[in-house]
């Protein structure tokens, strides 16, 4: 059988360097697929890994509410109420 040259014998398995067995894999949280370490945001679910990297589902009204009362507080307490 003679060897064929071609594109498909830069992919042989000649050619597959072990490094890629190192990249590691976790299992996503949410869908429980092996997904890439570093990654995010799994690619099947897509939902974010860790819930640092999640933006905001919805505006925290409550914070928005904190800060403008303190700020009134603050306005108030400055022009001596
Ligand atoms: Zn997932």
């Amino acid at each position: 059988m003679a060897r064929r040259v071609g594109v498909e014998d830069a992919w042989d398995d000649d050619d597959f360097s072990p490094e890629d067995d190192d990249d590691s894999t976790i299992a996503c949280p949410h869908c429980r697929r092996q997904i890439h370490e570093e990654a995010e945001r799994c690619p099947y679910c897509e939902k974010y890994i860790s819930e640092e990297d999640a933006p905001p589902a919805r505006k925290p009204w409550w914070i928005l509410i904190g800060v403008g009362l303190c700020l009134y507080v603050l306005y108030r307490w400055i022009v001596g109420w």
